[in-house]
């Protein structure tokens, strides 16, 4: 059968980051909500990143793409895998 390759897309938690209390993510919710609305995608939990939107975000806070990845883990607004979240 087909074998599922633990995908690398980055995968936002909508409803977490726009929850998120702390104006660290600021950015990053300013940035889904602009992409949300390049695509018409609003009805979505979750938003699938372009990786090279990420590396712009990284230089925002200063900081490495891996190294905004963990902070953005830190936060738990990271979908590590949308298939299960929805299965779940
Ligand atoms: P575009 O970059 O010219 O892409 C046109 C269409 O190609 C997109 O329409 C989408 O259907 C498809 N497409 C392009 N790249 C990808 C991809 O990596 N994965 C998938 N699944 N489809 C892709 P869409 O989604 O309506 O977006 C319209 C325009 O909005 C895009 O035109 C682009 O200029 C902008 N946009 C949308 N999402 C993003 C994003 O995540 N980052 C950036 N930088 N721009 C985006
Ligand atoms: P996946 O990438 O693992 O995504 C699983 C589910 O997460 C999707 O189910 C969708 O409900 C949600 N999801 C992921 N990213 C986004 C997003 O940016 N916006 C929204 N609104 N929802 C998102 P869905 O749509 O039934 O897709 C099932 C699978 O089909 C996806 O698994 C992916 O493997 C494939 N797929 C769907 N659309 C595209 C696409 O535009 N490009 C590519 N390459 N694959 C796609
Ligand atoms: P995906 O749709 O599974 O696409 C995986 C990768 O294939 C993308 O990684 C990109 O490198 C390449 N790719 C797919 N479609 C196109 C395309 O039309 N043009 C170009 N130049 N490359 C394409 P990337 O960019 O890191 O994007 C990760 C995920 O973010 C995509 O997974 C998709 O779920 C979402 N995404 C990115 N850009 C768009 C967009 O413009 N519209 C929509 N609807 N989703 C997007």
């Amino acid at each position: 059968g087909v074998r599922h390759e633990p995908t690398n897309k980055i995968v936002l938690d909508l409803e977490r980051l726009y929850d998120e209390a702390s104006e660290e993510l600021a950015y990053v919710a300013r940035y889904a909500r602009a992409i949300q609305q390049q695509r018409g995608d609003y009805n979505g939990r979750v938003l699938s990143i372009r990786a090279d939107d990420l590396r712009s975000l990284a230089i925002v806070y200063d900081s490495s793409p891996s190294g905004l990845i963990e902070r953005l883990n830190e936060h738990g607004v990271l979908v590590a895998d949308p298939r299960a979240f929805f299965a779940s």
